[in-house]
């Protein structure tokens, strides 16, 4: 058969499984989050609880919509980048002898690194005047984020967002499986950034390497200003381009310091203190 009809033939089937495979991602990341921090652990993530201010019904059933939107864009652009694009082209290899252990390895923080500056340059490019209306308003329609906020674009920003995994094929060799490793993290890093509690050790910001890594609130802050904190796993190119809040340190300090106070009440049986969360906007 002539090889764009055979492609035309398997065309349906292609999407079926593209749509369930990106939206199993989808609903694994999210949904996992949504029941650990949100159901779960909530009563005991209390006092690690962003804002104060309650979610809407409309705000989520528009970040589904967003997000199915989402996956239509990221399946399409996968069965006409890498299914009618020269698959050829592209570095995916599956053979692990081929670039050895050593590379697979190094190939997954590797390829994080890459995407985060990815995330930083495009997220503030898609942050200029011009730009934002039509590529990254609808992700700051949730001021106050959910788990579910993760997909939650425009299909300019998906096709953005999704541009960074051909990019990276072109120019580094990636085994499958440390591809797949890599696509999980950025779900399950997305879906806690939004999850709106804060999970990381709040010592950490303030530690000399641990403190290169975004916290919940770094980009709940974000969220509540829609500029500044632009990184996405790390802190790095905030700091060396200046863009990063400027009472960032100082909000965790005071909820650190406030952690230390509720403890030492707790221990001598006195009232304990409410936790001033809430993001200043
Ligand atoms: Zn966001
Ligand atoms: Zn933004």
């Amino acid at each position: 058969m002539d090889p764009f009809l055979e492609f035309l033939a398997h065309l349906p089937a292609r999407f079926l499984n593209g749509i369930s495979f990106e939206a199993m991602r989808y609903a694994m990341g999210t949904l996992s989050v949504f029941g650990l921090v949100w159901v779960l652990f909530a009563p005991m993530l209390k006092s690690r609880k962003i804002r104060t201010t309650p979610h809407r019904m409309k705000q989520v059933r528009d970040e589904l919509r967003n997000s199915f939107i989402t996956i239509l864009v990221f399946v399409t652009l996968d069965v006409v980048i890498f299914d009618l694009g020269a698959r050829g082209v592209f570095r995916l290899y599956e053979d692990i002898g081929l670039y050895g252990w050593v590379w697979f390895l190094v190939s997954i923080p590797v390829a994080i690194v890459l995407h985060d500056a990815w995330f930083y340059w495009t997220h503030r490019l898609m942050h200029l005047r011009r730009l934002y209306r039509t590529f990254h308003m609808t992700h700051h329609r949730s001021h106050n984020p959910t788990p579910f906020t993760a997909y939650s674009f425009a299909p300019g920003e998906a096709v953005v967002n999704y541009m960074f995994i051909p990019v990276l094929l072109l120019i580094l060799p990636i085994h499958s499986l440390a591809l797949y490793t890599v696509m999980t993290v950025m779900i399950f890093k997305n879906a806690t950034a939004h999850c709106g509690y804060e999970l990381f050790p709040r010592t950490w910001v303030f530690h000399p390497v641990l403190g290169c890594l975004t916290t919940v609130t770094h980009h709940d802050m974000h969220h509540a200003r829609a500029d500044g904190n632009y990184g996405f796993y790390f802190t790095w190119c905030d700091r060396w381009m200046g863009t990063e809040h400027a009472d960032y340190l100082d909000r965790i300090g005071l909820q650190l310091a406030a952690d230390i106070e509720r403890r030492a009440a707790r221990t001598a049986g006195k009232p304990v203190a409410a936790d001033p969360q809430d993001v200043p906007a």
